[in-house]
């Protein structure tokens, strides 16, 4: 099975870099964090890029 990302909501501080990288993957929340509203295989490029660009580390593979 393809592994998937998610969002450690209690640390991201909602600064959009995700939603900027890979839209396909993250959005904005109503509380203003980001979450994951799509697992696309073929963005899992993206997905580290936020990964390794999150400046408080909170998105993580499972
Ligand atoms: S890059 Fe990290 S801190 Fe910024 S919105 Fe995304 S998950 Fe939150």
């Amino acid at each position: 099975m393809a592994r998937e990302v998610y969002v450690d909501q209690d640390a991201c501080i909602g600064c959009e870099l995700c939603t900027a990288v890979a839209p396909e993957l993250f959005r904005l929340s109503a509380s203003s964090v980001a979450e994951v509203h799509g697992q696309i295989a073929a963005s899992e490029a993206k997905a580290q890029e936020a990964i390794d660009g999150c400046p408080v580390g909170c998105i993580h593979w499972r």
